[in-house]
């Protein structure tokens, strides 16, 4: 049980066969993520019904999250060439013409966003290769100025970091996918380019108007304005992931670690797990083992005491996605074993006030050096909060309802176990054992009692 942080694995086209899916459940993954950028509907509904099959033979408890792909903004085609050089200083039109574009312009097919730009603002195409500076709005395009150039190709995705962008949070595409996905009873629903508390309140909305199914929301936080609102965003959600992928473009890059600390410390004050995504082990997109940096990075999450890492394109696209989790769980139970060992916590909370119930559990088990606390979850609340004061000693969350078992296996140092029997009998020994734990004393958590047992 050393392993407290847990992992989160993007599955793609070279992830999805049965026998994959069972590997990498055997390999460590606590919760699959399905991106609606790509596939929708059936295919994706495919995909659902057998990571759930594959679980419940298992017998684990695997948690799938909907990722669904948000107002992503794309320019449109151009000419002839699909790609021509902008060059810096040269001038750039983007507007609503939908004729194919060339080296002096090319079509917005999102035209909202344009009355949502002002004078001065950068827009960001290319993975942020290209910058171009606003220096005029009109009714029906924006012109521009290169600041930085490159090559620019036809359908790129473009970031606009210094607007805060007046559309809805969920696109038409977004609608039809989460109205479909909801029908699947997904774990966790996943928000892109999340700005403001008002864009959970509105897919919260959307969801509890078509499901009575406890679905959770996980803000993406990817923009400049959503890193500046994290406590109101968290607070609205309940979870958080950061995806840096998107935010080391809209943001400096040299901010991204400080930022991703931050967020840490916001959500585990806040009782919301967080999950660190991003190229964590892309190298091994094609390489078997990862870099050196990469190991570092995956260790610095656990470190920080993260809920839980991710991995992307290395585990829809990479050549190994078993190897892949194998890699990242070696790495995340060294360090997380290390963390026990030498408790110094990177990103630790000091505002929680004494009183707080979670912080006197935690302060009862560790005095007396328990093995584990084991909480009787009939929701996730008890445990999540008790989870966020990271007591790096293992949380045995006996669950009699598998949605609560699932959405657990995002939480740090938490070991759901779905037990009908365990969970109605109050059975504290028979859990543990479970896990491999014989002796020594047990916090005890059943609705607001609390007490202390030794294991005999
Ligand atoms: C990211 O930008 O880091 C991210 C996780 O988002 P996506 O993979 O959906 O682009």
């Amino acid at each position: 049980m050393t392993r407290f942080t847990k992992i989160t694995a993007s599955i793609g086209p070279n992830s999805e066969t049965r026998d994959m899916i069972s590997r990498m459940i055997s390999a460590g993954v606590n919760v699959f993520r399905l991106n609606f950028s790509h596939d929708t509907g059936d295919v994706q509904g495919a995909k659902i019904d057998m990571i759930r099959d594959i679980a419940q033979r298992a017998g684990v408890p695997i948690a799938i999250m909907v990722d669904i792909q948000g107002p992503k903004h794309r320019i449109g085609d151009f000419a002839t060439e699909n790609h021509y050089p902008l060059r810096v200083g040269q001038k750039f039109i983007l507007d609503s013409d939908p004729t194919l574009g060339n080296e002096h312009r090319v079509n917005l097919p999102d035209t909202d966003v344009i009355h949502s730009l002002s004078v001065g603002d950068r827009v960001l195409l290319n993975d942020g290769k290209i910058e171009l500076k606003v220096d005029a709005v009109f009714d029906d395009k924006i012109e521009t100025t290169v600041v930085r150039g490159d090559e620019i190709w036809s359908r790129r995705g473009f970031n606009l970091p210094d607007t805060d962008i007046d559309t809805d949070i969920l696109t038409p595409k977004d609608r039809a996918d989460l109205e479909y996905a909801l029908t699947k009873n997904p774990d966790f629903v996943a928000v892109s380019f999340v700005q403001r508390a008002e864009d959970i309140s509105a897919v919260r909305d959307f969801i509890t108007a078509r499901t009575s199914h406890p679905v959770k929301i996980v803000a993406k936080i990817e923009r400049p304005n959503a890193v500046s609102r994290i406590s109101d965003i968290a607070n609205a959600a309940d979870a958080i992931m950061v995806a840096r992928g998107d935010l080391a473009v809209e943001m400096p890059f040299e901010q991204v670690p400080a930022i991703s600390r931050r967020i840490i410390r916001e959500c585990r004050r806040l009782n919301r797990p967080v999950i660190m995504a991003t190229q964590m082990l892309s190298s091994m997109v094609h390489s078997e083992f990862p870099t050196r940096a990469e190991i570092s990075d995956v260790a610095t999450a656990a470190y920080l005491r993260a809920d839980s890492t991710m991995t992307s394109e290395e585990t829809t696209i990479g050549d190994n996605p078993e190897n892949v989790i194998k890699t990242m769980n070696k790495i995340l139970s060294f360090a997380d074993a290390d963390t026990i060992a030498n408790p110094y916590d990177w990103s630790r909370v000091d505002d929680i006030p004494e009183n707080d119930w979670s912080r006197s559990v935690v302060s009862m088990a560790q005095l007396n050096k328990v093995s584990a606390i084991v909480v009787f979850a009939r929701d996730t609340d008890s445990t999540t909060a008790i989870s966020c004061r990271r007591p790096d000693i293992p949380i045995v969350a006996v669950c009699g309802d598998d949605v609560v078992a699932n959405q657990l296996c995002l939480s740090r140092g938490v070991f759901p176990i779905c037990d009908g029997y365990l969970f109605g009998q109050r059975d504290a020994f028979n859990s543990v054992r479970q896990f491999g734990i014989g002796t020594g004393k047990l916090v005890i958590v059943d609705e607001d009692k609390v007490s202390l047992r030794t294991l005999d």
